[in-house]
């Protein structure tokens, strides 16, 4: 289907929402893991010129994630427009109703509806996505006809299956590791590449939370991050782009005071609450890449025993220290915006301090050469949204979500 009006009237629908087509090439940004507070310090401590300029004269909102404050389901949501509830992808790692089985939720047959960038390829218009972790790649390519590498493969993409290939010639710079500030710096270089190269009309650049995992908003490391960013983001405005930022999720350190981390551990508590081994406890924070916060999140979902009631487990849960709120199935659901038949019984939230886990032997911690830093909670559902044009009709006092990125990008500052 080709688009036929002029871009200026054309109107694209997806999963019930409407959005213009891009009239200047717009570029959206997710910066993984970045807490309000990396911008606040960067810019204060001069590190961040283009966002100094941008917060002044563009649209600086704070918006919320949805939950869990995990990277899937607010990659997902962002380029969607609508909450996991819709589209269906509940964590990076979920329980699979259908054969018993944990698994990762990186495939495209998990997802329940059409991508913006996949509807806005199918109308005409170009469509280019660069994902640092390979493990995006397919959910954010899904029935997309154009172009979505990972930094992660970036050596490996071809014309049949990435729409690009000789991205290393492209970008000319060596393939980064995929625990390094350099992979998300390779997205934001293969993202100005592109723009002078190809001039997409629509561009989605996601990056990983390696640095926020590690350092601390302010810090040394986490200021270099944030100026090498702002340097490409001036670059992309200088190529004449509409450029959006937002965020999956935030980022706290999980700590108590003396600097280890400080976890529930679910599956040993539910064993001491049913006084059995017995249920199941799901961390959807688990991913193939773990050595930055050990599979330690703010987020869980219990299978409780049959027979077993979730609203007394709840009421258990709520007495915990460190436990923001723990809900039965259809009230999480409801409230949170989650697809019911893929949460299990009961959800548990922790604050803004503590994290989840199953047993202490489950979590491999020799990795965390710092204090744990993560995410997962409703503590870290405040993340940026920030557009470099002004969007005079905007409604500030509106609460907006990072998954109205699009929506504002696209119909109020082109
Ligand atoms: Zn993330």
């Amino acid at each position: 289907m080709r688009r036929m009006q002029s871009p200026a009237t054309a109107l694209l629908l997806v999963n019930q929402r409407a959005y213009k087509l891009p009239v200047h090439p717009t570029v959206v940004v997710c910066v993984d893991g970045c807490e309000p507070d990396y911008l606040a310090q960067a810019v204060a401590s001069g590190h961040m010129p283009w966002l100094k300029r941008t917060l002044a004269q563009g649209v600086a909102l704070r918006a919320d994630c949805t939950l869990p404050s995990f990277t899937n389901p607010n990659n997902l949501s962002i380029v969607t427009g609508v909450p996991p509830s819709v589209h269906g992808i509940s964590g990076n790692y979920f329980l699979n109703p259908a054969s018993g089985e944990a698994i990762m939720m990186n495939d495209p047959q998990w997802l329940r509806c059409p991508s913006i960038l996949a509807e806005a390829a199918r109308a005409g218009m170009s469509v280019a996505v660069v994902t640092a972790k390979d493990k995006l790649r397919a959910l954010l390519g899904h029935g997309l006809r154009g172009i979505c590498f990972s930094a992660e493969c970036a050596d490996a993409a071809t014309l049949a299956d990435q729409g690009i290939d000789a991205v290393m010639d492209l970008v000319g710079r060596a393939k980064p590791s995929v625990y390094s500030a350099e992979l998300s710096e390779f997205v934001f270089a293969a993202g100005v590449r592109l723009m002078q190269t190809r001039r997409p009309d629509l561009m989605y650049l996601s990056t990983t939370d390696y640095v926020q995992h590690k350092h601390a908003p302010g810090t040394p490391q986490a200021n270099d991050f944030y100026a090498m960013l702002d340097g490409y983001m001036a670059q992309l405005e200088e190529l004449g782009c509409v450029v959006a930022l937002t965020a999956d999720h935030g980022m706290h350190a999980k700590t108590r005071m003396d600097g280890t981390p400080q976890v529930i551990y679910l599956s040993d508590w539910l064993h001491t609450y049913l006084q059995r081994n017995d249920g199941r406890v799901i961390l959807p924070i688990t991913d193939p890449y773990v050595v930055h916060h050990g599979a330690l999140g703010s987020f869980a979902t219990l299978y409780l025993p049959a027979g077993v009631s979730a609203h007394a487990v709840c009421a258990a849960l709520s007495q915990e220290t460190g436990i923001d709120c723990a809900l039965p199935r259809d009230q999480a659901a409801g409230v949170l915006q989650l697809p019911a038949d893929r949460i299990g019984d009961v959800v548990v939230l922790a604050d803004r301090f503590t994290v989840l886990g199953t047993t202490p032997a489950a979590h491999d911690l020799s990795g965390l050469d710092v204090p744990l830093r993560s995410h997962g909670g409703r503590g870290e559902q405040g993340v940026p949204l920030i557009v470099n044009r002004p969007a005079p009709l905007l409604d500030r006092k509106r609460q907006w979500r990072n998954f109205d990125v699009f929506d504002i990008a696209l119909n109020y500052a082109q």
